[in-house]
């Protein structure tokens, strides 16, 4: 997992995620070399790059052109970006265009996320896996009405990360914004 350090960043692109929710993120995907991913929302590229090193195929669509570049720029200096397809645009513009996937990673959809999810769908193959990590509380709602719309039973996992910083006196907590991660089977 890559410390967040390593990723070069803007001031107006979203990320990278934190590599404590990467890992839980990277986890519950249960992601192989065997895989497809379309990641809707690569901002910085953190979670991009966790699935570049472990599957076998990742399409990422970002609406922000900055976004775009930024990630990869992220994933050249990983050596990551031969794995990867960049596609620039709004997810519901280009999600019909991408070939089938196992994993489909909702990490941004500016309110259209039940339209996406319902898109996308289509195009999951039949073992397939969606997670949605979610910041808003209406995010997290919406992603579960619309997981269980699709016919499949959502998981729901908060997750609040604190990290420590030795300071004189003792270690300090520092608290990072509780994020949800939302994932459900197809097929299941
Ligand atoms: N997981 C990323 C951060 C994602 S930030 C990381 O680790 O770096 C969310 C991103 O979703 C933003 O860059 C935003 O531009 C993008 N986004 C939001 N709605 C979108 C949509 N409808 N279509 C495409 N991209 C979208």
């Amino acid at each position: 997992m890559n410390d967040d350090f390593k990723f070069l960043k803007l001031d107006d692109v979203p990320g990278p995620t934190k590599e404590e929710v990467r890992c839980l993120v990277v986890c519950k995907s249960g992601v192989s070399n065997d895989d497809v991913v379309l990641e809707i929302g690569c901002g910085t590229g953190g979670l991009t790059s966790e699935f570049a090193k472990r599957a076998k195929k990742v399409y990422s669509i970002d609406k922000n052109p900055k976004a775009i570049s930024l990630t990869s720029k992220n994933l050249k200096l990983q050596k990551l970006d031969k794995k990867v397809e960049l596609i620039p645009g709004d997810a519901l513009d280009v999600i019909d265009k991408i070939p089938k996937f196992d994993i489909l990673m909702v990490g941004g959809s500016s309110g259209d996320l039940s339209q996406i999810l319902k898109n996308g769908f289509s195009n999951l193959n039949e073992n397939g896996r969606i997670i949605i990590t979610a910041i808003l509380l209406e995010t997290r709602v919406d992603a579960i009405k619309s997981l269980q719309k699709l016919g499949l039973s959502p998981y729901i996992v908060d997750v609040s990360i604190s990290r420590g910083k030795i300071i004189e006196r003792g270690t300090m907590m520092y608290a990072q914004n509780p994020v949800a991660i939302i994932y459900a089977f197809k097929g299941k």
